[in-house]
């Protein structure tokens, strides 16, 4: 997978380094989070939070980093836990205690309580704005029209940090598609920056799509499937 990255990024004269791999084990196990632990992968994104929780807490009893070293520069560097999945308001609380990173932020009410709700002993809360670009009735995010609003909305809030934009277009086998509707996450970026956001991280690409992403300036792209198989069939309910 790390190779993929680097081969897309080359292929439109990026640095490899400045696309991070977030592993998104939904529905693995803490086996499958741990073997790719063992392999240096930090950062892991989850949907679902009971699951996440269990998880994180399995993982968090059995890893134990390798030392430092030559081989292993940051073998001891804690693992990252990202929440991937929609923020429901009664949801906040649990986030803000157990999560490093939240993508799916795209109100301002989920933006208050999730700071409020960050326990002032960690570090604030690393937050990406969810926009909507695919224009589908099903949409998730934020209007690109309301983005700069919540954007000040979270700037100015003391338990979050304001990273970047996050968004899941419309999937299409179509790669030129893929680039419009990246292409237009991109381009609310750039309009928030000019607006003195200090915005640093995009947050978009899957399994079916990254190198598009990555062409259009993805900085962390999400890989389940690509990485760890397929999923089974959702069933659940949280
Ligand atoms: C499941 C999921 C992914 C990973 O998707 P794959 O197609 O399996 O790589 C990425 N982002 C979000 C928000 C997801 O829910």
């Amino acid at each position: 997978m790390l190779e993929r990255i680097a081969a897309a990024a080359r292929a439109c004269g990026r640095a490899p380094d400045d696309i991070a791999l977030l592993a998104v084990s939904k529905t693995f196990d803490a086996d499958a989070v741990l073997e790719l632990a063992d392999c240096g992968q930090r950062d892991f994104g989850e949907n679902y939070l009971q699951e996440a929780l269990a998880k994180r807490t399995e993982v968090g009893d059995r890893w134990r980093p390798q030392p430092s070293g030559r081989s292993r520069p940051d073998g001891d560097r804690p693992l990252v836990w990202h929440f991937i999945g929609p923020v429901q308001s009664n949801k906040t609380r649990a986030i803000a205690e157990s999560f490093d990173w939240v993508h799916c932020v795209e109100r301002d009410k989920v933006a208050r309580r999730l700071s409020e709700q960050r326990p002032p002993g960690l570090a604030p809360l690393q937050v990406c704005i969810q926009v909507d670009v695919s224009g589908e009735a099903t949409k998730s995010g934020c209007d690109p029209e309301d983005a700069l609003e919540l954007a000040r909305t979270i700037v100015a809030l003391p338990g979050l940090r304001l990273r970047g934009l996050m968004a899941i277009p419309a999937p299409t086998a179509d790669t030129a598609l893929q680039r419009m509707q990246f292409a237009r996450v991109r381009a609310v970026f750039e309009r928030l920056r000019a607006a003195g956001l200090p915005l640093d991280t995009l947050s978009m690409g899957m399994s079916a799509d990254l190198e598009a992403a990555i062409a259009e300036g993805a900085t962390i792209v999400r890989v389940g499937t690509a990485l760890f198989g397929a999923r089974p069939p959702k069933v659940r309910g949280d």
